[in-house]
């Protein structure tokens, strides 16, 4: 039995914006998160975060940092009931930083390899699966895996809404003011 899944960006749609989360005091979990969450688990969805964290090749944290961050994000959610099954996170970048960490990857939004990871670690449907996020990578994630794509204006999203041009807006399946009416919207299709 195939699952459906949500894949949740993390950084502008989970937690606030801070432009590279590099201390656990920075960590403030958006309105609406934690119920839009919630609401996706009891209604049977995969919850995945697929997230570039490029702040690694930057040499800004490591990924004993994110490891730790994602446990206090899981610890926050736990005590409203809600629940991640899982963090993809990409740590690369094409350009910038050093080491093995400097590379055109594959996994990097929107390039589908987060995706490929989940789906092959989880029996997933992705054609009745949901991309969740603030950015317009986020929108072309979800167009190349052929899932559903819902923007959220908190983050960056009513500028990446503006950016965008009309006929890839009106590609956009739904705009939700945050991730509780993401969720909401999820569940009703
Ligand atoms: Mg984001
Ligand atoms: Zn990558």
């Amino acid at each position: 039995m195939m699952r459906r899944a949500v894949f949740l960006d993390r950084d502008g749609t989970i937690n606030e914006e801070v432009n590279y989360l590099q201390a656990i005091d920075d960590l403030r979990i958006i309105n609406g998160a934690c119920s839009g969450i919630k609401r996706l688990n009891d209604a049977g969805f995969l919850v995945i975060v697929v997230t570039n964290q490029s702040g690694v090749a930057r040499g800004l944290f490591d990924e004993e940092f994110l490891d730790v961050l994602h446990r206090e994000m899981l610890n926050r959610l736990d005590r409203c009931g809600a629940r991640i099954d899982a963090f993809y996170y990409c740590p690369h970048h094409p350009s910038e930083g050093q080491g093995i960490y400097r590379t055109d990857c594959r996994c990097r939004k929107p390039s589908t390899g987060l995706i490929e990871r989940a789906c092959a670690d989880f029996s997933i449907d992705v054609n009745r699966s949901f991309v969740v996020g603030d950015a317009q990578r986020d929108m072309r994630l979800a167009w190349n895996v052929g899932a559903g794509s819902v923007l959220v204006l908190t983050g960056y999203g009513t500028d990446s809404l503006r950016g965008l041009p009309i006929s890839e807006r009106q590609r956009i399946d739904y705009v939700a003011a945050d991730l509780g009416e993401a969720a909401r919207w999820i569940c009703a299709q």
